[in-house]
């Protein structure tokens, strides 16, 4: 198999990171290789031989080319700042450039100890590497920008978690890891040159049209500042949970990534945690807007001596930079409301937007918490029914408690859908691609966990990851992962488990 590299943050001086290879492993076996990602990615001679492969994505055998390092950064973690975090279990094996132009990384995760790991055994258990697999390729097909999975392998090794689990390996390709805390890292170093390269390189490879601007930083961060209020937007359209919003997991690029205790929410509440770690909710469902501004502060303040453009800002300079990161960091609430409002109108089937539609879509989410009601399926059945009342609406008020509530929603909304110019059909159609009716619900993630780590049996993810390649689409005999969980089969908590 031939990846034809193209190694950029390698050229970066050697503060940014450190060059090593990948411990090997024991007896690395294949566990899924995402062959269409691969062809995406330019690779050509795509092999088919597992043990090919298996050492290949366990970083047995470096491919040529690879400059595997691993990158520094540092991060505010549940509120509190850590100056060196960095690459701790993950090294970055190489870019490509891929036949759609785009810039890819290539990293592993679960790959050995680096300089970055502090106390920590540089591996990973299998169960997030399955974990990360079937939600992040989830999130690519449902159309969130997230980093993609390409390969999975365990070690053959045992890792030491509350017990001896098996070991995994996962590479994930994404455009860019550089994240929040990369900033932080040398904000907090007062490296001003290294945070002036970073921020260059950045701006090359994700916001170009910002080095044009008068203030090419400020510009820069306004760029990311809209990135995240769209990602987040789209996280809560989907119930999506993320767990872990530490600077450190924000990316710059504005895609999904570091995938920890995340979740996609069965029943609805607001406040939904699941994190075991997020014992105070801050990472709650309905305060991630809130943290990705907190995050993109952090951002703020790291760039606010490139923003004031000069080596040695004075005190006027930085006031004046101040005020213009202020400006753009208040345009995030109204950016990300106004993305809020068009994923929202959009699953409940509204085009012609409408003040009110703010109102009747919380007064829907308000319903569907007081009605205990299942997120995914409260949308897709709504996806089904039409402008008349009809015994069809008793597929979607069955999933609340109450149905008083959801009937007297439903009559606001049909008097609302008079506003509309599509048909039933042209409406459902629409909303019917926007609205899942499978995503990766926890308790099927934790059977195909449970089956790789407790059986070695990989059957559940294979069957569980190809109904997932395909959200929108009702197929025939696979009912049982569109439904929420029986009530033993709840999953209460998510662990990092790394
Ligand atoms: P996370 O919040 O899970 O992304 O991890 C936070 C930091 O801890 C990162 O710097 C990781 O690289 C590091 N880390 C997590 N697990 C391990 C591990 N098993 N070995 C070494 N470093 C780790
Ligand atoms: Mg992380």
């Amino acid at each position: 198999m031939n990846i034809l590299f193209d190694n950029s943050y390698a050229t970066l001086p050697k503060g940014f990171y450190t060059r090593l290879n990948p411990d090997p492993v024991k007896s690395p076996e294949l566990i899924s290789f995402n062959k269409p990602l691969a062809e995406a990615l330019g690779f050509t001679d795509l092999s088919d031989d597992p043990e090919t492969l298996a050492r290949l994505f366990s970083g047995n055998k470096i491919p040529t080319g690879a400059e595997p390092l691993a990158m520094v950064y540092a991060g505010h973690q549940f509120g509190g700042f850590s100056p060196q975090l960095g690459d701790g279990r993950a090294i970055l094996l190489g870019e490509v450039v891929a036949p759609d132009g785009v810039r890819y990384d290539i990293q592993f995760k679960g790959s050995g100890r680096t300089p970055y790991s502090r106390g920590g055994d540089g591996r990973s258990a299998l169960g997030p590497v399955i974990r990360e697999y079937l939600l992040s390729e989830a999130m690519y097909k449902l159309g969130v920008p997230t980093t993609r999975a390409l390969a999975a392998v365990t070690s053959g090794e045992e890792v030491a978690r509350d017990k001896l689990v098996p070991g995994g390996i996962l590479t994930r390709v994404a455009k860019g890891f550089v994240r929040v805390g990369t900033f932080e890292y040398f904000a907090s170093q007062r490296d001003i040159e290294a945070q002036r390269q970073l921020a260059d390189y950045e701006i090359d490879r994700h916001y170009p049209d910002a080095k044009a601007a008068k203030n090419p930083y400020a510009a820069f961060l306004s760029e990311v500042v809209a990135a995240q209020a769209k990602l987040i937007a789209q996280w809560m359209g989907l119930g999506f949970i993320h767990g872990v919003m530490n600077t450190d997991n924000m990316s710059i690029v504005g895609e999904t990534i570091d995938y920890g205790p995340c979740a996609f929410m069965d029943e609805f509440s607001h406040n939904r945690v699941y994190s075991s770690i997020d014992t105070q909710g801050r990472y709650a469902y309905n305060n991630q807007p809130e943290i990705g501004q907190w995050n993109l502060v952090r951002l703020a303040e790291s760039l606010l001596p490139l923003i004031a453009g000069s080596v040695e800002p004075d005190e006027t300079e930085i006031k004046q930079a101040v005020s213009i990161a202020q400006e753009i960091l208040n345009r995030y609430q109204e950016q990300y409301k106004e993305n809020w409002l068009s994923v929202f109108r959009r699953k409940l089937g509204l085009f012609q937007a409408q003040v009110e539609d703010e109102i009747l879509i919380n007064d829907l989410l308000d319903k569907m918490e007081q009605g205990k009601a299942d997120f995914t399926l409260t949308f897709y059945y709504l996806s089904q029914l039409s402008m008349e009342v009809s015994p069809q609406d008793q597929t979607l008020t069955g999933l609340f408690e109450n149905t008083d509530g959801i009937n007297l929603w439903l009559a606001k909304w049909r008097k609302r859908l008079a506003h509309e110019t599509l048909s039933d059909v042209e409406r459902q159609s629409k909303m019917q691609s926007t609205n899942p009716l499978y995503i990766p619900r926890n308790h099927q993630v934790e059977a195909a966990i449970r089956a790789a780590e407790d059986h070695h049996d990989f059957s559940v993810f294979d069957d569980l990851h190809k109904v997932l390649q395909q959200p929108f689409e009702k197929q025939q005999g696979k009912e049982q992962y569109s439904l929420p969980p029986m009530p033993d089969e709840v999953v209460h908590k998510t662990f990092c488990g790394t």
